[in-house]
Parts: C-alpha cells; structure tokens; sequence
C-alpha cells in the first residue's frame, strides 16, 4: 500500500544486480510472478516512466544510467505495486535543475494518473509550490506549521517559516545581502527548553524559553507552534 523514492538512487540500487532484476523481483516476492513474466512487467514500468529503449536497457545495471534515469528507475519500483501512497524522500537532491523539474513532472503526472498521495519531503520551497496542495514545515523533528501551500508563501504563520522564504534568494533584489536564520540547527540529543526555535528565533520572549507551544489553529486550515503566531502574521 505504501513505496518509498529514497533520495540516491545510486547507493540506494544495487549496484550487482541489472535494473530488470530489481524492478522483477517486486512482482517475484509480492505477487510470486515467473521471472521471465516479471522481465514484462520491469520493462512495462520502464517504459511507464520514460526509460527509452527499454527493452534494451532492462539489461543494464545502475551504474550505466544516469543520474535522472536513476531516479526515475527508483520510481518505477515504487510504482511496481500501484501503491495508495508514495513517501520521496528529496527524490531530485543529486540532480541538476533540468532533470530535477522532469522528474518532479513525472511524479506529479503518475500521481494524477494513478491516483495515489504523494508525501514530498524536501527542503526546496521551490518544489514544494509547484508539486504540493498541502505543506507541513518541521523543525527540530516535530510540525511547526501546516498550510495550504499557497498561503504559506503569502503570510508565514511561524518564525521559522518566515525565515526559510526570507532565505530563498530572489532576481529582483540584487545588491543585497542574503538573509539568512542566525545560528545553526539544534543537537536534537540537546533540544533546546521551550520552543526548539527559541534560540534563533527574532521574535522569542521569556515564555518562548520555558514553555513548549502547542500546535495551535490560526484558521480553519492552518496551524502554527509559536506563542506568538498572531504578531508573526501581522494580526
Ligand atoms: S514560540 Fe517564540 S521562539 Fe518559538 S517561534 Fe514563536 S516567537 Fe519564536
């Protein structure tokens, strides 16, 4: 019901078996398939996520692909199984940003087709706007704000949030210094008392150091982890 996109698919293939063998052995072991009917199917995949000369290239092994056709072999197999729900975990980090935008098209298009959910974990807020309906920013290992995605971008209901948009450099402001969120991301063997953020954060006050805030509704589809999500939204 569930697959996995791991974020390199170079060390997360094996690097001794062919591609077909790997994409087969999903229809072998789940569906207890012959292999040569398994050979179909891995070439069917393949094809299914615009691997030319498929047929051909079943044969191969990782190493002979590159980076992109990496990665959408890696969602073929997680597809094997038209799973309900798809988990990528930075599914285009190693790639360069024309390939990136071709693999993300590919996921959302298979999503569509297929109907399945698709959880994208990602720290480029540039992907997450094209690709997401949803979003949830974590800091510290636990949700600090949810959101549609649009709304996110328009009026960041928490501090963290706000200085990830604020980091996201921009054509229209050359000449400027880039902003960056002060300090560094806490030891989560060490987080910090209160809110995690606290630390680094621009707006925290005493209660931020002591108390944990709850994640709070500020609208009917928004939430947010600040004591302070009003002033953060300029209410
Ligand atoms: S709770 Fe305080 S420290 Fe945490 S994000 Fe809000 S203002 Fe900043």
């Amino acid at each position: 019901k569930m697959a996995m996109v791991f974020q390199d698919a170079l060390s997360s293939l094996n690097p001794v078996l062919t591609v077909g063998e790997q994409l087969g052995e999903m229809f072998t072991t789940h569906q207890g398939m012959s292999k040569k009917d398994s050979r179909i199917k891995a070439v069917e995949l393949m094809e299914r996520v615009r691997i030319p000369a498929a047929a051909e290239r079943v044969k191969q092994y990782p190493h002979q692909f590159s980076g992109g056709m990496r990665q959408r072999v890696m969602i073929a197999m997680a597809m094997a199984l038209e799973p309900a729900l798809i988990i990528a975990d930075e599914p285009t980090t190693a790639l360069d940003v024309t390939v990136q935008a071709q693999v993300m098209d590919l996921l959302a298009e298979l999503q569509r087709e297929f109907n399945m959910g698709l959880i994208l974990i990602t720290h480029d807020l540039g992907v997450v706007a094209d690709v997401a309906d949803k979003i949830a920013v974590m800091y510290a290992g636990r949700i600090v704000e949810t959101s549609p995605v649009h709304e996110i971008y328009k009026n960041p209901a928490h501090p963290y949030t706000k200085g990830l948009l604020q980091s996201i450099p921009r054509l229209d402001q050359k000449g400027q210094e880039l902003y960056a969120i002060k300090g560094l991301p806490p030891n989560l063997l060490h987080i910090p008392p209160g809110c995690a953020f606290n630390p680094r954060c621009p707006m925290a006050q005493d209660i931020c150091r002591t108390d944990v805030p709850p994640l709070a509704k500020v609208s009917p589809d928004r939430a947010s982890a600040c004591h302070f999500w009003k002033e953060t939204l300029g209410e």
